[in-house]
């Protein structure tokens, strides 16, 4: 039963996969996703089970053994398991990202060793850009890439990774001075590096360690976790595309992407909020009537749908820019802006709906309240979107004088 949220031009194909993810979020996801979250735990088995859907190779292409779908797709089927439970989509999309940074930029080699894996979920990817002293400042980077022979040697501190744990591979960006003079800017001299590791907490690999899961208020299932690296040796055909100094730009691509994806995430969220406040509205009765009957709550409901559609409309429109080979920053920007503020909104408006009983934990929209805000801060948060949006309309309507 869904009237809103429908995307116009979609393949058989296209509807099949969503269609089959849609059913799995119904049975397998929802009914589990908030006695799993009040726990903090792991979801395995609904892991195991978007493996078997194929889930984690969706965009990797045929060859390496993925369904070769488009962003589109995938942006889609990120919305649908938001709409279950949104720290699911968080242990796609870092895997995600990481697959298309190899697509993208990889050698053949590393594309050849990783991308057949990761197509499966055997290899399972997370990526780290944040240090404890900065996010959006990117530029401000102090982790540090030396070369040493036929190894690179790094040390430094990272932070808030998604999957910091569970994954096996982590795209690490650093600070590289190797060819980069004195005085490059600091875009110029950064680098990433394809970090193999085991799975887990502590020395997951001699000068790598993952300290323990951060304590977080929402978006609980999924680890997010520090990364410290002493003296961590990585050989030299483990920097991404086998050159140094591109780090920055193969993140800010991989970024971009995963901002089209936060943007489905947002629009998830907000459908299931809706959802559940249009529910609620025709179920409590007060002063004689089911609140959905008063025309304040109507007026809301009203409010809650016209966003989700708008949200919803600028994140396919993101997705098909890119698919179709066109830049899509600005789009990805002002679909990640928007998503995620009428995704708190639309949730605040169905809890308002819930009166008492959203504040208590046996009512899902409390879950979602918690998990709500991460969208306004994750893949830069609304004043850095706005930023990218500002510079890019000045570009595009230069004054001519
Ligand atoms: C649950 C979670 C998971 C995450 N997962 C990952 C991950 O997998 N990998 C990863 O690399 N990072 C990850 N992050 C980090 C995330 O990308 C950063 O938190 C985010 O980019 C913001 O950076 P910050 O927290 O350092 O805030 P800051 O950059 O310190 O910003 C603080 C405030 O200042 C504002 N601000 C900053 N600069 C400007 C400016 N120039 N103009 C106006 N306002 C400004 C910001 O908008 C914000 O409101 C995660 C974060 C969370 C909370």
């Amino acid at each position: 039963m869904t009237r809103l949220a429908q995307t116009a031009g979609l393949t058989e194909v296209q509807q099949e996969i969503l269609s089959t993810v849609r059913d799995f979020v119904d049975k397998e996801i929802i009914p589990v996703a908030t006695r799993l979250e009040h726990r903090d735990e792991y979801p395995t088995d609904i892991v195991e089970g978007l493996k078997e859907l194929g889930v984690f190779g969706l965009m990797i292409p045929e060859e390496y053994g993925g369904l070769g779908e488009s962003l589109l797709t995938y942006a889609l089927c990120v919305e649908e398991i938001a709409r279950g439970w949104m720290s699911v989509s968080g242990i796609i999309n870092t895997h995600f990202i990481v697959a298309y940074m190899l697509k993208q930029h990889g050698t053949q080699e590393q594309k050849d060793t990783f991308l057949p894996r990761m197509a499966l979920g055997e290899v399972r990817g997370a990526f780290s850009m944040s240090e404890p002293a900065l996010g959006s400042d990117v530029s401000a980077i102090s982790s540090k890439g030396v070369r040493d022979g036929e190894e690179y040697v790094l040390n430094g501190q990272k932070m808030w990774l998604t999957n910091g744990g569970t994954s096996s591979l982590v795209a690490v960006l650093c600070r590289s001075d190797e060819g980069h003079p004195e005085g490059t800017a600091p875009h110029k001299s950064m680098t990433t590096f394809l970090v193999e590791k085991e799975p887990g907490f502590g020395e997951v690999r001699p000068g790598l360690t993952i300290p323990g899961k951060i304590d977080k208020m929402g978006y609980k299932g999924v680890d997010t976790t520090e990364l410290i690296m002493d003296g961590l040796r990585i050989p030299a055909n483990r920097v991404l595309g086998g050159v140094t100094g591109r780090g920055f730009y193969q993140m800010m691509d991989g970024v971009e992407v995963g901002r089209v994806n936060v943007a489905a995430r947002g629009c998830g969220v907000a459908q299931r909020a809706f959802e559940l406040g249009v529910s609620y509205a025709q179920q409590r009765q007060t002063f004689g009537k089911p609140i959905a009957q008063h025309q304040a709550i109507q007026f809301k409901l009203a409010e809650m749908a016209t966003k989700v559609e708008a949200a919803h409309a600028m994140m396919v429109n993101a997705a098909r820019k890119k698919d179709s080979g066109e830049r899509n920053d600005l789009e990805a920007g002002m679909a990640k802006y928007l998503a995620s503020e009428y995704c708190k909104e639309v949730v605040e408006d169905a809890f308002r709906i819930h009166g008492g009983y959203g504040f208590s934990k046996e009512y899902e929209i409390e879950r979602l309240y918690r998990e709500a805000p991460m969208l306004l801060i994750g893949e830069g948060t609304a004043e850095i979107q706005k930023m990218i949006i500002g510079r890019r309309l000045l570009e595009e309507y230069r004054f001519q004088g």
